[in-house]
């Protein structure tokens, strides 16, 4: 089953009541990837990112989506199935 390896939450008991999971082993949820500040890459650019806010809603999947910051000041909105598509968690 998968669990967030920083709070043990779970996606039928999600931590705030609308997280979800940011990768794609659903072992990080966004609450932690905010408030541990996990990075992540994208897997194409290399560009990396931190996750800075995020709309959960208790379904569907598209429209959760996340704000994501880059480089110095950049930050937009992103789908959760694009992120999910496009950005891996950097492992350190
Ligand atoms: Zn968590």
């Amino acid at each position: 089953m998968s669990k967030c390896s920083y709070c043990g939450c779970t996606e039928e008991h999600p931590v705030d009541g609308t997280a979800f999971f940011v990768n794609k082993n659903k072992t990080i949820c966004v609450s932690c990837a905010m408030g541990n500040k996990v990075k992540f890459e994208n897997r194409i650019t290399g560009v990396k990112a931190v996750i800075i806010a995020y709309k959960g809603v208790p379904s569907p999947f598209s429209n959760k989506e996340v704000r994501i910051k880059y480089g110095n000041d950049k930050t937009f909105e992103i789908t959760l199935m694009d992120f999910l598509a496009n950005y891996n968690e950097v492992k350190s």
